[in-house]
């Protein structure tokens, strides 16, 4: 801890970064975000096993960016979104310090997106054992049950969009949820309507979620919405052998095809 405060403190004093994002102490015993952007309130900063959500969803956000030069906590999901952003053209290596905290919390500062592409390939970037058994138990049900499954976990969806708002990928300024010219989908929450919302939206994030979770943890209601796009990651994997946020030069695996594909569809 004392590091990366004497770090942090290092970078606003020498203005190599105008505010560091990191975590903080909340109320009720859990953490919460700071950006902090003097270095006399460097003290702030905490790193512990609570310090779980995915700071890079403050990254992408407009009156964080125009605060200047962005330092940023990074674990090992926030390492991952930070090179996802930048394969999808959302951020240089010029506007961020990555200060990196390693699986045993120690800080690695990483220069370049280079050297957090060689980082992670030495580490374990996979689902969770925890989700990766529900996931597993989820695909051996029928096509039948698996719907029953998911329509009766979104007909408790209050359609509040908090999974939206913590994650990361969602960064578009308008989503398709508050088109109404045509009404993509209904406002109310409804069993069709909160269907067709974590459906597209899965769509939308397929090889591009980083599987960092946070999207399930920021439900109020504990719908695992986190299953819905970690299918996707296993998905493209197994179809397409690409992993999100492990190359900041990746094409998107959705919207780029070869002339010269096997499949004749794309000619
Ligand atoms: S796990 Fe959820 S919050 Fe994290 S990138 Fe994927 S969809 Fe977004
Ligand atoms: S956070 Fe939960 S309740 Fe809110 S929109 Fe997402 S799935 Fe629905």
């Amino acid at each position: 801890m004392d590091e990366i405060r004497k770090r942090a403190k290092e970078l606003l004093e020498n203005q190599t970064a105008k505010v560091v994002i990191g975590y903080g102490e909340g109320t009720a015993g859990k953490t919460r975000a700071v950006f902090i952007r003097k270095p006399e309130d460097t003290g702030q900063l905490i790193f512990d096993d609570r310090c779980e959500q995915n700071l890079a969803v403050y990254l992408l956000k407009h009156e964080v960016k125009h605060l200047g030069k962005l330092a940023i906590i990074a674990t090992i999901p926030v390492m991952r979104t930070i090179l996802q952003v930048a394969s999808e053209l959302q951020l240089t290596e010029n506007d961020v310090v990555i200060l990196g905290i390693t699986p045993e919390k120690n800080l690695i500062e990483l220069e370049g997106f280079k050297s957090v592409e060689d980082y992670l390939k030495t580490q374990d970037v996979g689902i969770r054992k925890e989700d990766k058994e529900l996931l597993t138990k989820l695909t051996s049900l029928s096509l039948e049950e698996k719907w029953a499954y998911w329509e009766e976990e979104l007909s408790r969806c209050i359609k509040c969009y908090a999974c939206r708002a913590a994650c990361p990928m969602c960064y578009c300024l308008r989503c398709f949820v508050e088109v109404n010219q045509p009404q993509w989908i209904p406002i109310a929450p409804n069993d069709l309507g909160n269907m067709e919302w974590h459906l597209l939206r899965a769509m939308h994030l397929a090889g591009r979620c980083i599987n960092c979770g946070e999207c399930g943890r920021a439900c109020p209601v504990d719908i695992p919405i986190h299953l819905l796009t970690f299918k996707g990651v296993e998905d493209v994997h197994t179809d397409f052998n690409v992993v999100a946020g492990m190359n900041a030069t990746m094409e998107s695996v959705l919207s780029s095809f070869k002339p010269d594909d096997k499949e004749t569809f794309i000619r």
